[in-house]
């Protein structure tokens, strides 16, 4: 496995192997977990040849203090892109993306930048001003670096990989977007590099989002379908966990339009800080077949 730290090197080991590989991506911004090899290992499957990028993206970040406490561990994550079956990992310096310096995500720029389309208004894209503009920046430059044939993200960041999709179609890039599970932990957490963040009593804390998703989907099941009803039991049982509640919202699971009563199905999606770290999470949820 190749490790590039230059765009230059990038494309000396890319250029020979672009016509006859379907080159697949795996954006990340590292500390890798059992998620992201998930990705990997999805990616494998798909791809002749897999591409890990590792980038702390700067300009997806809405303060320097987050940026700069965001765990970073090149060495392991090389260690673990490898057993996972990636063929390159690409991390790149902050100069070599953002040779001009950069700004965060919701200060004014001189440089080119790409904005997100409309399903980025609210959820996350409400409580982080510009946000998804700084993601979808970054994704459409590795897009250009690497020119995959298809690119793997995780339904962790559920509305990112909608932004995403909208973005390749709206753009017209030639990439296929593959969406893959959010994984867990044993008890339930979502993976999350930010959990490295949280102190033991804060973990267990955590798991009152999990909690809450489990309790909607019942209270779903046994036929609560007002959304208002339904998101204000998971917002107590998010506060009793010790957590401050930044949004929880029931969505429609394509364009992500905030949803009054479910009829089939619909996405639970969650944000809330625990201390000062923030988590997100989300579950679909399904109406009982047999009173649809
Ligand atoms: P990040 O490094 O957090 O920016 O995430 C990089 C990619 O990994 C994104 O597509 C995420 O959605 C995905 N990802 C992060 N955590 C998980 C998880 N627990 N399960 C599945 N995918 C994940």
């Amino acid at each position: 496995m190749h490790t590039s730290t230059t765009i230059q090197d990038l494309q000396n080991i890319l250029e020979p192997i672009r016509c006859s590989n379907r080159i697949g991506l795996v954006p990340t911004m590292g500390s890798l977990h059992a998620g992201h090899v998930s990705l990997i290992e999805e990616c494998r499957r798909l791809a002749d040849y897999v591409v890990l990028s590792v980038f702390v993206n700067p300009i997806q970040f809405n303060s320097a203090a987050d940026l700069q406490k965001y765990p970073r561990n090149l060495e392991q994550d090389s260690l673990i892109a490898q057993k996972a079956g990636a063929d390159l990992v690409f991390a790149p310096g902050l100069h070599e993306i953002f040779p001009n310096g950069y700004g965060l995500s919701d200060q004014a720029s001189s440089d080119t930048r790409i904005l997100a389309g409309n399903r980025s208004n609210g959820l996350c894209g409400e409580s982080r001003p510009g946000h998804f503009n700084g993601v979808v920046t970054i994704v459409g430059q590795l897009f250009n670096l690497i020119r995959p044939r298809l690119a793997v993200f995780g339904e962790k960041d559920f509305q990112q990989l909608q932004v995403i999709r909208q973005m390749v179609a709206d753009l017209h890039y030639q990439i296929e977007i593959i969406g893959a599970p959010l994984i867990r932990d044993a008890d339930g957490l979502a993976l999350s590099s930010r959990n490295a963040l949280l102190s033991e009593a804060q973990r267990s804390q955590a798991l009152s989002i999990y909690r809450s998703m489990h309790t909607a989907q019942a209270d779903l099941t046994r036929g609560q379908r007002d959304c208002g009803e339904l998101k204000r039991k998971v917002i107590a049982e998010i506060g009793r966990g010790g957590l401050r509640v930044d949004y929880v919202e029931i969505v429609d699971r394509s364009n992500l339009e905030s949803l009054e009563r479910i009829e089939h199905s619909a996405q639970l999606i969650v944000a809330a800080f625990c201390g000062d770290v923030r988590l997100i999470d989300n579950i679909r949820l399904d109406s009982p077949r047999d009173s649809r």
